[in-house]
């Protein structure tokens, strides 16, 4: 068994020194949606893509064990950021299909989003429907075949550029959230959809504003269900924040040994700061591999909430130093964007797939079994 891991980890290595791209990601617009599916048809060229996936929707069939050594092997090769454009399909949308879809929706869907023909997106979040997402209001009545939506989401990372869009919506107004909502598969060039980039201080123009207005999607689009959206939707949010962040760990923390590596040895304060640090990741990293050891082959429990929250507020630590380490220089030091770009970045992370707050609730109440807090 070692000497085949082995094996596959020199192969992956070999491949990737001479394949990752040497031009960095342009960070939005349809420059980006090039270069995203343009790396995604190398890999998946190469036999590089969907290697946990089943082989019958062209992925190689192997393990989460030798997928987590792709993923070492790829933070090592320094390639494209895993956080790109094709995050939702690969991590989330794609998964969710695995688990959750007909026959009919993963033989077309899943071999195209490894093949890097498409892009996907998320259209959960609303105004006023983040955190609380059963109280969303974009609509869908059913017309003969047919679901007819209108409303808005909101902060649908890359939906300019994305070709379908894993859409949560409210199909029965009168029943409980357990049997009130759909998850469907929403293309982006229906008619009746208006894309709108939202600007922020960040600077990228990722995420966006969505309007439907008599948007009509076949009944066959809809995934689990209709009416059945809420389950299909936590299978969903399982996979984003119980497995979408293992590439993204096993890339910072090989970071922090960079900045160790770059910490003159006269700053002691700082040398023990990364050092607990380096403690601190591989402690989150053993927790990580055991949960997606233990979700093999199956959707992620609620425990994801510990890993997802253990990442984003480590991401927050490592950038954090990595700035006081490097001070006004750190915009200009290491990567594509600096330092200074991804501790601004990281804050993000304790916001996207559900705040920390909610992580926490969570693990309180569906871990640990501790009684509901106030709502
Ligand atoms: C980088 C990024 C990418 C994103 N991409 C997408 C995407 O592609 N698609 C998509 O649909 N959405 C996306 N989102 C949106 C994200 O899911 C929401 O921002 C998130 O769920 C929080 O919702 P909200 O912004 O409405 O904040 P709110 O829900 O209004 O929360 C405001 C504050 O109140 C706190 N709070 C709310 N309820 C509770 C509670 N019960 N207990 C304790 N505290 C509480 C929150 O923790 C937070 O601090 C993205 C967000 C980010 C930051």
């Amino acid at each position: 068994m070692s000497g085949s891991i082995t094996d596959f980890r020199l192969e992956a290595r070999r491949w990737l020194e001479g394949n990752v791209p040497s031009n960095p990601s342009p960070e939005d617009g349809p420059a980006s949606r090039e270069y995203v599916l343009a790396w995604q048809r190398t890999q998946a060229a190469g036999g590089w893509a969907g290697i946990a996936w089943p082989k019958e929707v062209g992925g190689r069939g192997l393990s989460v064990l030798e997928q987590i050594v792709w993923f070492e092997e790829y933070a090592r090769a320094a390639a494209p950021s895993p956080l790109n454009a094709s995050f939702v399909m690969l991590n989330h949308a794609g998964p969710t299909l695995i688990a959750c879809g007909t026959p009919q929706q993963k033989a077309y869907h899943l071999p195209r989003i490894l093949a890097g023909e498409v892009l996907w997106c998320q259209g959960f979040s609303e105004p006023g429907s983040g955190s609380d997402l059963a109280s969303l209001r974009t609509r869908g009545r059913v017309e003969g075949d047919e679901l007819v939506i209108d409303g808005q989401k909101i902060w649908s990372s890359f939906a300019d550029i994305a070709d379908w869009q894993e859409l949560l919506i409210r199909t029965d107004p009168n029943a409980k959230t357990s049997g009130a909502l759909s998850w469907l598969i929403c293309p982006m060039n229906a008619p009746g959809i208006t894309v709108r980039p939202i600007r922020t201080m960040a600077g990228p123009h990722k995420y966006c504003e969505v309007f439907y207005d008599s948007v009509r999607v076949p009944l066959s689009n809809i995934v689990g269900g209709l009416n059945n959206g809420w389950a299909t939707a936590m299978s969903t949010l399982s996979f984003e924040r119980g497995t979408a962040s293992l590439a993204l760990l096993i890339g910072l923390i090989l970071k922090v040994e960079e900045l160790l590596a770059a910490c003159p040895p006269q700053r002691h304060e700082m040398r023990a700061r990364l050092a607990r640090l380096r403690a601190e990741g591989a402690a989150i990293r053993a927790m990580t591999y055991r949960f997606a050891l233990d979700s093999e082959n199956a959707v992620p429990d609620a425990s994801g909430s510990i890993v997802r929250l253990a990442f984003a507020e480590f991401g927050q630590r490592v950038t954090a130093a990595a700035v006081d380490l490097y001070g006004i220089d750190a915009p200009e030091v290491v990567g594509a964007h600096g330092w200074g770009h991804d501790y601004l970045d990281a804050f993000s992370e304790t916001i996207a797939g559900g705040t920390a707050e909610i992580q926490r609730n969570i693990i309180a109440e569906r871990v640990l079994g501790l009684p509901k807090g106030p709502r």
